[in-house]
């Protein structure tokens, strides 16, 4: 298998090889070329059990390539004439939303793609500066009400969250045809399962919602529910 033989456009492969990819991983391998299609993706990593000496965790290992995947994808279906925003990811942390926007910039390095991290700190005006400029792809943590410990901080301080970007219409969404879920079920223990479908509400209704879970408790069930049509579950 290659990305040769996967149908992507020839400045992304560039990007893909230029990155130092040499073959698609088995996540890239099945996921891609049903997302590219157009299909709701439900991507299930494997998960590993994490001990320390209070608990044991469930996390989804590292090194499936599953960022890429997801990137490869939404760099894909990007029509970069049209300078609206085209795919939003929203993940559970600020640094992977920055690790996320790393990766679109330098896969799509020769897309001249414009992808913007929206997650808050002290320049909310560049935020806006950067969305009002145009951004095709939007990666961000879905609301930037709480800190990273899920505790609200003091309100007058909150930068505003994606939602209200969305509501000042910095973010415009009547473009958006691609929804990313990453780290989806880390994203409800953090508390963002309202945000989340706050920001669902904004989105055409067509929009195509791919959805990364290391595990599906009830409330990701649910999600997927409601949000995705006739979704193929993919077991890493
Ligand atoms: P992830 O599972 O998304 O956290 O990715 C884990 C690591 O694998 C990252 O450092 C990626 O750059 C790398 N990676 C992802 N896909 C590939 C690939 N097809 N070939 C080589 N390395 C890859």
């Amino acid at each position: 298998p290659t990305f040769d033989t996967m149908g992507l456009r020839e400045d992304l492969l560039r990007g893909i090889y230029a990155y130092g990819f040499e073959k698609p991983s088995a996540i890239q391998q099945r996921a891609i070329k049903q997302i590219i299609k157009g299909r709701d993706v439900i991507a299930h990593p494997p998960v590993v059990m994490v001990t320390n000496t209070l608990s044991t965790l469930c996390r989804s290992q590292s090194g499936t390539g599953k960022t890429a995947t997801f990137c490869i994808s939404v760099l894909q279906c990007l029509d970069i004439q049209v300078r609206e925003t085209q795919a939003l990811i929203l993940a559970p942390t600020r640094e992977l939303a920055g690790q996320i926007q790393k990766v679109l910039l330098a896969l799509g390095d020769y897309m001249n793609v414009q992808c913007h991290s929206c997650i808050g700190g002290t320049n909310v005006g560049e935020d806006i500066r950067k969305l009002d400029y145009g951004q095709h792809v939007v990666a961000g943590t879905p609301g930037r009400v709480f800190g990273e410990s899920g505790r609200r901080r003091a309100s007058a301080k909150a930068p505003p969250s994606l939602t209200h970007m969305i509501r000042r219409r910095s973010l415009r969404t009547r473009a958006i045809k691609m929804l990313v879920l990453d780290e989806a079920d880390e994203m409800l223990n953090k508390g963002f399962k309202e945000q989340i479908y706050d920001v669902y509400r904004y989105l055409p209704p067509a929009t195509q919602v791919v959805l990364i879970s290391a595990t599906l408790p009830h409330e990701i069930l649910e999600m997927t529910n409601k949000f995705m049509t006739d979704p193929i579950r993919i077991l890493v």
